[in-house]
This record gives structure tokens, sequence and C-alpha cells, in this order.
């Protein structure tokens, strides 16, 4: 087959975006990471609750559009962005699992990228992927979350919602205040703040990336 065909028949991955920037939440805050952002999600979450909302809060991701990219179309525009390799990359959504596969994450992985890491809502199991870090971040009731084991799981909490009991193993484990766009409501931020002081095992994780004014 010669190349051009080849590169016809590769597989193309719906992509929203590419951007380097700061990890703003968990455990890995901080730390500079190329994010791909897969277009398309299994979920529609919303305040209300529903077939498709865990309710309490409505996403704010626009995860409609893209453009469909090859995994070195894919490793290529990482590369422009962070020439050296030599740092994270963070396969995001919408929901990611829907797309991502072994090898695009050996792809990147050839690259010089690492630690390799996804943002999931836990409905598909990613354990075959070979990932270095796992956020877990269930948006479905805890008997339908495919995701047994993981680095760190997040919740997103509205004001008034619970302590999670998540069933899924974690390292780490976050309470995440929700946000409405770019704005964090006093009220559940405190709502939040005082169910991890009444639950110690739980740290708080708030988007610190939108108070830093980054992407
Ligand atoms: S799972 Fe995440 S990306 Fe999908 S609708 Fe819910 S909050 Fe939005």
């Amino acid at each position: 087959m010669s190349a051009s065909r080849k590169a016809r028949t590769a597989r193309a991955y719906a992509v929203n975006e590419i951007f380097f920037s700061l990890q703003g939440e968990g455990a890995r805050a901080g730390t500079p990471n190329v994010f791909v952002r897969f277009s398309g999600c299994n979920m529609r979450c919303d305040i209300q609750p529903g077939k498709s909302s865990p309710g309490g809060f409505a996403c704010d991701t626009e995860f409609e559009s893209g453009r469909p990219m090859t995994a070195a179309q894919i490793v290529v525009s990482a590369l422009k962005l962070a020439p050296r390799g030599g740092v994270g990359v963070i396969f995001t959504g919408g929901e990611p699992a829907l797309q991502l596969d072994k090898p695009l994450v050996d792809s990147m992985r050839k690259a010089g990228f690492g630690p390799l890491c996804i943002e999931t809502n836990g409905t598909i199991d990613v354990a075959p992927l070979g990932l270095d870090w796992i956020s877990l971040s269930p948006k479905v009731a805890e008997h339908a979350v495919r995701v047994s084991t993981c680095s760190e799981i997040r919740y997103v909490r509205g004001y008034g919602q619970g302590i999670p009991r998540p069933r899924a193993k974690a390292a780490r484990k976050f309470i995440s205040p929700a946000f409405s766009g770019d704005s964090l409501d006093p009220d559940t931020l405190r709502w939040c703040v005082d169910l991890v002081k009444a639950n110690p095992e739980w740290a708080l994780s708030v988007q610190q990336h939108k108070t830093w004014g980054i992407r």
C-alpha cells in the first residue's frame, strides 16, 4: 500500500481541540500538559437528574464540534505545542474513552510524552489502554461505573449534594464544587468545604485554571 493510501485509510478521531496548559484540578494540579480534547459525550449532565444526567450541575463543556485527525496528526500537533515532549498528555472531552485507543496512546508515548492521563466519566473500562493516570469523575450511578481502579476520583458537587460512596478504588479522592461557567457560587464552595471537613478522607479540588485565567 502506498504511503498516501495508508494516510487516507488511517483511523480518524474526532478532536475538538488540542492545547498546552496547566492541569487545574486534582492531585496533578499545576503540572504542564498537552490537552487532547475529543468531541462527543455519552452523557448530558444538567441540573435536573435524568437518564443521562446525575443532576446537581450543568455541563459547561462544548463537545459537539470537532475535526477528524489521525494519530499521526495528533502527535504532530502536540509536538508543535511542546516540541521537546517530556510533558504529560491529558485525554479529555466530552468522554475521551468513546474514541481513545491503544494505537493513539502508544503513538504519544513513542513521541516522548508522559505521563499519559485520561479524564473519564467512568462509563467505559479504560484499563486496557495502559494509561499512567486515570482521573475518574463518575456521572452515572455507582453500579454503572465501569472503571474499578483509578489514580484519583473527583466528584462534582452542587449545593446540598451529599458525600459520594464510590465503588471504584481510588488513591486520592476529591470533591469539586460545581462552577457556573467561570464563576463559583460561595454557598456551593462553603458546602463542599464543610463536606470535606466532615469526611476527612476526601480533599477539596477547585477548578483552579478558571481562577488563574488560563485554559
Ligand atoms: S460527562 Fe462530562 S463532558 Fe459529558 S456531559 Fe457530563 S460533564 Fe459534560
